[in-house]
């Protein structure tokens, strides 16, 4: 793990770099507690940073600054280029991608006067479209390198507050890293709020941090894709029996009480994708065989399958085994 950064001068431009780790995260509980009247449900989540992460490189190269501000770049960040690229052929480059607009949102309301080009290139290991929050985090991550790159000294509230119109993880994305990314701006690292675990309400964006919890754990993705969206509005149709008591939960966690966090653990979402996806059962009961006692849930909207085992050697066993029915398989843990 750890970030990096650079500083070169050379022919009167400057070139800096940074890296962020761009982490996953798994859902310890999901529920919908209703409809906002903007067409979003009203979510409650406790949301948890994993080890597994891609890297977010950013390089800027400017050519104006300090240098006097031409009217052709007074408007805002209309003098930064920005270049998205990733050694996966199937994660989108240039504009599609998400990293692209939380770059282009930054140089909108903090680039103003800047000249220069930004290229951002993601070493990516975490599953696309898995629950896993894979883009949402490289979203994040492009927000913290540009906040160190410019020098703009954000705290983690006006990064979230910029992150919550990119997606609804981004907000958590950007605490997650501010606790544990080393390269991010100092600022950030020491904010009260930067955390690995945390409490997420209203759309999902509003956060409280909530005590980590170690453990090992082992994720397992079939080969297949399914959209939040399709899942969320599959769950308007189905009624919700039994939903997680989420008080429990947090007070499990602030004890550090893994029986008690096991038992607290619902994803409600498992109503819609379990039923439309036999890929999805057929890995959780593989795991669920696997791993007896240890919790076994279905991360965010799916498809992604985890489980979270206290034993390394158990935690091994299970990887090695489920490696054998689903080639994107991780053995990893979670952060503090
Ligand atoms: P979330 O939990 O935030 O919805 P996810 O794991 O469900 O995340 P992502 O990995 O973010 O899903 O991918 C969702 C879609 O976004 C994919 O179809 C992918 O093509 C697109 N995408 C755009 N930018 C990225 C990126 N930087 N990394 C991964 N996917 C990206």
């Amino acid at each position: 793990m750890g970030g990096f950064s650079a500083h070169f001068d050379f022919a009167g431009e400057t070139m800096k770099e940074v890296t962020i780790n761009s982490y996953g995260k798994i859902n310890l509980s999901i529920d919908i507690t209703g409809k906002r009247e903007d067409g979003y449900h009203r979510v409650e989540m406790i949301m948890h940073q994993i080890m597994l992460h891609d890297d977010v490189t950013l390089c800027w190269k400017s050519s104006g600054i300090p240098g006097p501000v031409n009217d052709q770049n007074k408007k805002a960040g209309c003098g930064i280029k920005i270049n998205v690229s990733s050694d996966k052929k199937y994660v989108p480059a240039g504009e599609d991608n998400i990293a692209f607009k939380a770059a282009a949102l930054m140089a909108k309301h903090h680039g103003r006067g800047l000249l220069g080009e930004v290229d951002i290139f993601i070493k990516k290991r975490i599953p696309v479209a898995a629950g896993l929050a894979g883009g949402s985090g490289n979203a994040a991550a492009v927000l913290h390198g540009l906040n160190v790159l410019w020098g703009l000294s954000l705290g983690t509230k006006e990064l979230c507050i910029l992150g919550e119109s990119l997606g609804a993880d981004v907000p958590f994305a950007v605490l997650g890293q501010a606790r544990c990314s080393p390269a991010v701006d100092e600022k950030t690292r020491k904010d009260p709020m930067a955390s690995s675990c945390a409490f997420a309400y209203g759309r999902g964006t509003l956060l409280r941090p909530v005590t980590p919890l170690k453990s090992f754990v082992v994720i397992s993705k079939p080969p297949i894709s399914i959209s939040t969206g399709e899942v969320y509005s599959g769950m308007d149709k189905r009624e919700i029996e039994v939903h997680p008591a989420t008080k429990e939960l947090i007070s499990a966690l602030d004890e550090g009480n893994h029986k008690k966090v096991a038992v607290n653990m619902i994803n409600v979402l498992e109503i819609y994708t379990l039923s439309m996806y036999d890929e999805v059962v057929y890995t959780k009961n593989k795991m669920l065989e696997l791993c007896k006692d240890e919790p076994v849930m279905m991360s965010g909207s799916g498809p992604t399958v985890y489980a979270l085992i206290q034993q390394k050697n158990k935690a091994k066993d299970v990887y090695n085994k489920m490696k054998e029915y689903n080639r994107e398989t991780f053995l990893t843990e979670t952060t503090l």
